[in-house]
């Protein structure tokens, strides 16, 4: 039947021995096409009111002040409404961005990126997001060099994972975010000295919500889906991430991209 998906299987085992099964993955596909639909259709919706009820929210902060008359626990309460609106909002964009990813639509927006100018802007982000100096973050890239793909998406790849090293690293720790091209092609590292990774942990932190202690990554404002999106905007800029780490001593991530997505002068 041509419209049945089967996955074929070889195990070889004894002396030479070969085993091969065949299932019917058509199922499981179709099950898996109806899971994206629905994030992405459940994602696009909660967009609007999430916006609307977030603006309120800032209207009403607004306009308290000491004559307002009203008691100071609302004044609480309203701060924390629009922080867990804030949260919703920034998980519903995370979302509706790995629905795109996951489509293989092109992007509007893929005329490329000028590597060290977005890394400079990011890094001043990732100061931002630090406070004032509790961190160490240092820049080491010489290249004037465009990468190819689309700016949005590399941007949210790059600032995960610049973000995740400014949280997971204690105050007064340092990040070392590095750009260098060889023969392979360009490679971006974030480095830290900070909480580190168990290693038993490393092959499913691309996973969606993937999150080692769950209590802790909650409070650090993150989505549970950054390196999900870094995974995904790798694979769509036909590179790779690696991932190395140390408990208690630090992380290392590198994205690898292969030399076809390097350009000296902009398209
Ligand atoms: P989130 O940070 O929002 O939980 P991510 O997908 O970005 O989601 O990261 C998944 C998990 O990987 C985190 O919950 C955290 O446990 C771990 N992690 C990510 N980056 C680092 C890092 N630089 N150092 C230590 N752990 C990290």
């Amino acid at each position: 039947n041509p419209d049945h998906q089967l996955q074929f299987n070889i195990t070889v085992y004894g002396k030479g021995n070969r085993l091969m099964t065949v299932r019917d993955v058509t199922r499981l596909n179709q099950l898996e096409v109806m899971r994206k639909d629905f994030v992405a259709n459940v994602s696009h919706e909660l967009r609007t009111p999430l916006t609307v009820v977030s603006g309120y929210l800032e209207t009403m902060l607004d306009s308290l002040g000491p004559d307002s008359g009203l008691p100071p626990v609302w004044e609480k309460a309203l701060n924390r409404m629009q922080e867990q609106s804030l949260r919703m909002q920034n998980l519903v964009a995370d979302l509706l961005l790995l629905s795109k990813l996951e489509s293989a639509e092109a992007q509007s927006d893929e005329n490329g990126v000028h590597v060290k100018t977005m890394l400079n802007s990011i890094v001043e982000d990732g100061r931002a997001l630090s406070g004032e100096n509790q961190h160490q973050i240092s820049l080491d890239c010489d290249e004037d060099v465009f990468l190819a793909g689309s700016s949005s998406e590399l941007r949210s790849a790059f600032s995960n994972l610049v973000f995740n090293a400014v949280r997971y690293t204690p105050l007064g720790g340092k990040i070392h975010v590095r750009w260098w091209q060889d023969k392979e092609g360009g490679h971006l590292m974030v480095e830290d000295n900070g909480v580190g990774i168990d290693p038993m942990h490393i092959p499913r932190l691309t996973e969606r919500f993937y999150r080692i202690d769950k209590s802790r990554s909650q409070n650090t404002g993150g989505t549970g889906l950054g390196l999900a999106i870094v995974k995904h905007v790798m694979l769509r800029h036909g590179g790779k991430l690696s991932i190395r780490s140390h408990p208690g001593k630090g992380s290392r991530f590198v994205c690898h991209f292969p030399e076809k997505c390097l350009e000296l002068e902009h398209s």
